[in-house]
């Protein structure tokens, strides 16, 4: 079962009876769920486990600094109808529920996700299909949320198939941590549910530590792949879960093993509660670059930031080249050596 209430995250072993009080404090304020796949994978002895860091409550939540917001990648802006995201001209987050299997404590809209938010009414969901039928520079529909699937298989196949009859509509993405979090939720039916004929369906995965990508996971991905969905991965960088060259080089790698081609590596938003999270941006960029020199084109992610305010999303990796006027340049290797490029054209 999963895991909501404090009692049970003592009785489980995932925190100690001291806890109980701090941890009923942050419950009151933040959801909590932990599958019990993820329940299972959380080493009790080692204080700094990475999974239970992810998903375990911690009284640093409570802690809010100045420059942190409810809204802190600026969605509310951006939404001309309930549930729609239209902030880049050629595609919408569509966001029909508000629930997760779990919740991760570093969850940028974790002011906007938990129990009893559920999901768009029928009526609402009307506006947003509405929405996009009416804007054809619409190209592209990303179902966020929330986790869209944890939706069933026959509600998530309607939507999918009311989206896919918009001629302009090409591809629809889906960002999810459900393989991850419970794969055996992967099921053939919903496998079906996420396709649409003469349309093209992506899969994002969120994982952020390579211990997420048990053999469990990876033959729900393989089912996915395998029925003919790409899939790409996103990650979020995280202080104590991944901010290690060795971790991130580990989970790109097996992404890339399961058919997932890294994607993003989030900087992690200035979300409330979460600066216990948060590296710097240099400590980021120190990091791509150690990857840059560690593992292949193939496993590399773009590191990017979504600019506060609702600005959109940008690379923020490090730079390797310094141009001398048109053709020229200083461009750096991985190592750190400069060289001069010079181009006659
Ligand atoms: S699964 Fe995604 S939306 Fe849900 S809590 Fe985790 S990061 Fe937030």
């Amino acid at each position: 079962m999963t895991i909501r209430l404090p009692s049970e995250l003592v009785a489980a072993g995932l925190a100690s009876p001291e806890k109980l009080a701090d941890l009923a404090r942050v419950a009151a304020r933040y959801a909590v769920a932990i599958t019990p796949d993820v329940a299972t994978l959380i080493d009790r002895a080692d204080p700094r486990d990475p999974i239970a860091r992810q998903f375990v409550p911690d009284i640093a939540e409570l802690t809010t600094t100045p420059d942190e917001r409810a809204d802190p990648i600026g969605d509310d802006a951006h939404s001309p109808v309930e549930g729609i995201v239209h902030r880049y001209p050629d595609r919408v987050l569509l966001k029909l529920v508000n629930v997760c299997a779990v919740y991760c404590r570093f969850c940028f809209r974790r002011e906007m996700v938990g129990p009893g938010k559920q999901m768009l009414s029928p009526e609402k969901r009307d506006a947003a299909l509405g929405y996009i039928a009416a804007h054809p520079q619409i190209w592209e529909v990303i179902l966020t949320g929330g986790d869209p699937l944890v939706l069933s298989a026959r509600r998530l196949g309607d939507v999918v198939r009311r989206i896919a009859a918009i001629e302009h509509v090409k591809i629809i993405r889906l960002h999810t941590r459900l393989p991850v979090v419970s794969p055996e939720k992967i099921t053939p039916a919903l496998i079906r549910a996420l396709k649409a004929p003469g349309k093209t369906t992506y899969v994002a995965l969120h994982a952020n530590h390579p211990r997420e990508l048990t053999p469990a996971v990876r033959a729900a991905c393989a089912r996915i792949v395998d029925a003919g969905i790409p899939m790409v991965s996103q990650s979020v960088l995280l202080r104590g879960v991944n901010d290690d060259a060795v971790t991130l080089e580990a989970l790109m790698r097996a992404f890339v093993e399961c058919r997932i081609k890294p994607y993003y590596l989030h900087h992690a938003d200035l979300a409330p509660g979460t600066s216990h999270f948060r590296t710097t941006l240099r400590e980021g960029q120190t990091l791509m670059r150690a990857l840059r020199g560690r593992v292949s084109g193939l496993a590399q992610p773009t590191y990017v930031l979504d600019i506060p305010g609702g600005h959109g999303k940008v690379p923020v990796g490090p730079g390797y080249i310094d141009m001398c006027g048109d053709a020229g340049a200083m461009v750096e290797d991985v190592n750190g050596a400069r060289h001069k490029y010079e181009s006659s054209s």
